[in-house]
């Protein structure tokens, strides 16, 4: 029987380097990274499909009532999504995905895929946090104030997740989001079935060598 795919939610407030983490590891390594819907504008640069899958808000809503999200949340006045039915196909074949989602929506994942692997994103400090919502050019004054201290709020939710990492550099913190998720490759309720079905033939290459 073919192993599960692993599920790795990498969240925290914005601003923590969530998304630059993310690209990095997907250059690093096989992960299928998921596109969510969202009902926000896309921004310069975005690719419809590729960043997100952008819907008005009738058609996120008859997503929602079709039952067509894993989770889904309202960050800053727009509604953002995982299509819950590619994420699980892949799972099913073997394939490890990433959801770079918010909180509340990591939360939500948790309560229902408990065995996924919730990395939750630090910035080095707060004034850093501060500079790099800034540094993107994207927001408002008003929507800077809105998602700093909604950002304030969030790290408090920190000790529900499996792990933390501080974005200090993108190098190391990719090398350490790579060891966790080495690390959990490799515990034993994930590969237990996987070792006892092939112990025979462990046992037989040993011994033919
Ligand atoms: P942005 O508008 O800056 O692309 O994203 C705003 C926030 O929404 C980020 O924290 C991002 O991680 C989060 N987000 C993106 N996609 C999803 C999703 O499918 N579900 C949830 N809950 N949050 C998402």
């Amino acid at each position: 029987m073919k192993n599960k795919g692993l599920l790795i939610v990498l969240s925290g407030p914005s601003g923590a380097g969530k998304g630059t983490l993310c690209k990095e590891l997907l250059n690093r390594e096989n992960f299928w990274l998921s596109v969510s819907a969202t009902t926000r504008t896309p921004r310069k640069g975005e690719v419809p499909g590729k960043s997100y899958y952008y819907l008005s808000k009738d058609e996120f809503k008859n997503r929602i009532l079709n039952d067509d999200f894993l989770e889904y949340a309202e960050v800053y006045g727009n509604f953002y999504g995982t299509p819950k039915s590619s994420v699980i196909e892949r799972l099913e074949n073997g394939e490890d995905v990433i959801l770079e989602i918010d909180i509340q929506g990591a939360l939500k994942v948790k309560d229902n895929y408990p065995e996924g692997v919730f990395i939750f994103i630090l910035p080095p400090s707060m004034e850093e946090l501060k500079n790099r919502i800034i540094g993107r050019g994207s927001e408002t004054a008003e929507s800077l104030v809105t998602r700093f201290k909604a950002a304030y709020r969030e790290i408090n939710y920190v000790s529900k997740y499996n792990y933390a990492v501080i974005n200090d550099t993108i190098d190391e913190a990719v090398i350490k989001i790579e060891s966790i998720i080495a690390a959990e490759r490799c515990r034993v309720d994930r590969i237990k079935d996987k070792i006892l079905n092939s112990k025979e033939d462990l046992i037989h290459e040993q011994f033919n060598d």
